[in-house]
């Protein structure tokens, strides 16, 4: 069978450790036999980084904002530990931080759901994507402590060097803390717009949160922008596709989230997202099969897995000993770069392709063969715990039968 062709190459970003491995075995076990595979190369593995300065990251960057679409691997953020391990130069930033920074994109995290795994919350059959507003907030805040008989003001100086002030609080007989946080209108109006044209791409609803009714002029500027923008840019184009954007107080969307049978994309401010996230991750079952993709307003896409490199399957890895590395979260990374490629290259055999291939990894999955996080949480009867390569290996004997 002839080799499906790609007419733009994907970014590639190899990364670090556990991941590093799964990333050429499904390389070599389930695309490049099916896919004259183009990628532009760059090696974010912890040394490279090292070597090039942390060049290789920003260089990654940029090509993905020439090309479009980009799939990443896991990668190492530097600690203490690393700098000697890896004997660093410097305690480089983290990967996707540095990223994220230059296509000032939003971060989009799904499940996969499979048969046989049930979330914690039963009635969540459908995926709940949660958009993070990765910028500001508490992430980016002044803070001190105050001292009993403190007059705490907001003051606020504009370019002509008029000055606003605002009382927070007289600490009268008591010791305390203040907090200084701030956010863009530039900034919000990005993670709109990633939003929106990330629900029309995923054809499904949106649904943004805050707590306007209580913060009237900070959490109320959230959902002003947002309505401007929907209004003004997407209105009728969701009309069209008969999806919703919604939008409600934050304590009424975690009680509908709850109540809720999944199916949409939830936009949280910065702290809401951060909390929200790892309750929907743990509450789907695993966080080998989370997805991730950082979205920018102006449509450029990076695929990833939502996890780490896995570090100690990789230290047994070296040992020789067995490994049993959940492979789908990195794998669905994969074809939801080249889904989105062939979209926008008007290659529908690849993006049938990327299809057939999430098919074939489900199926097998939920034909009880799986690696050892998912044998833990699995409840089918059949089940058997299959090691790193082997999974690949059964992923592929079900996508030749596909083809
Ligand atoms: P991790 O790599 O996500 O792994 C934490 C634990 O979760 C693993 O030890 C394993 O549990 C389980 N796990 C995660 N992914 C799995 C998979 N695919 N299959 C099976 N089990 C899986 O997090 P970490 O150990 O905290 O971090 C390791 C390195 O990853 C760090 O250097 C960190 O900087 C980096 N990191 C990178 C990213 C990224 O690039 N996006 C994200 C997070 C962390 P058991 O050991 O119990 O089997
Ligand atoms: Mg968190």
């Amino acid at each position: 069978m002839a080799k499906i062709q790609m007419k733009t190459p994907l970014v590639e970003m190899d990364g670090d450790e556990m991941t590093r491995v799964i990333w050429k075995m499904i390389k070599d076990i389930l695309l490049i036999p099916y896919i004259d595979l183009k990628t532009e190369y760059y090696d974010l593995g912890l040394e490279h980084r090292n070597e090039t300065n942390d060049k290789v990251t920003v260089d990654s960057a940029e090509a993905t904002k020439k090309y479009g679409v980009a799939v990443k691997c896991a990668t190492i953020t530097p600690n203490a530990a690393r700098m000697t391990e890896y004997d660093l130069k410097e305690m480089w930033k983290s990967p996707n931080g540095t990223i994220r920074a230059i296509l000032d994109g939003t971060v989009f995290r799904t499940p996969i759901i499979v048969k046989g795994i049930t979330p914690y919350i039963p009635t969540w059959t459908k995926p709940i994507t949660i958009a993070r507003h990765a910028y500001g907030d508490v992430y980016k805040n002044t803070e001190m402590q105050v001292t009993e008989g403190s007059k705490c003001e907001l003051v606020v100086t504009d370019k002509d060097g008029n000055e606003r002030r605002e009382l927070i609080h007289n600490f009268n007989g008591t010791d305390g803390i203040i907090q200084g946080i701030h956010n863009t209108d530039k900034s919000i109006a990005s993670f709109a717009k990633s939003c929106f044209n990330y629900a029309l791409d995923m054809k499904q609803d949106i649904w943004f949160a805050s707590k306007d009714t209580i913060s009237k002029k900070y959490d109320h500027r959230f959902k002003d922008i947002f309505n401007e923008i929907y209004d003004a840019e997407y209105k009728e184009k969701f009309e069209a596709m008969g999806i919703e954007y919604f939008y409600t107080l934050i304590d009424d969307a975690v009680a509908r989230v709850i109540r809720s049978s999944g199916g949409y994309i939830w936009a949280c401010k910065n702290y809401d997202g951060d909390v929200m996230s790892d309750m929907v991750a743990t509450a789907y079952g695993s966080l080998a099969m989370m997805t991730s993709v950082l979205v920018s307003p102006d449509g450029v896409y990076e695929y990833e897995a939502a996890h780490g490199t896995v570090q100690r399957h990789y230290y047994k890895h070296l040992k020789g000993e067995a490994t049993s590395t959940n492979s789908v979260a990195t794998l669905f990374a994969w074809t939801g770069a080249l889904k989105k490629r062939g979209e926008l290259d008007e290659t529908p055999e690849l993006v049938e392709f990327a299809e057939k291939l999430e098919k074939a990894t489900i199926k097998t999955i939920e034909e009880g063969v799986m690696t050892g996080d998912l044998y833990l949480l699995s409840n089918l009867e059949n089940k058997k715990k299959v090691g790193t390569e082997e999974f690949l290996v059964e992923v592929n004997n079900r996508l030749v039968q596909m083809i």
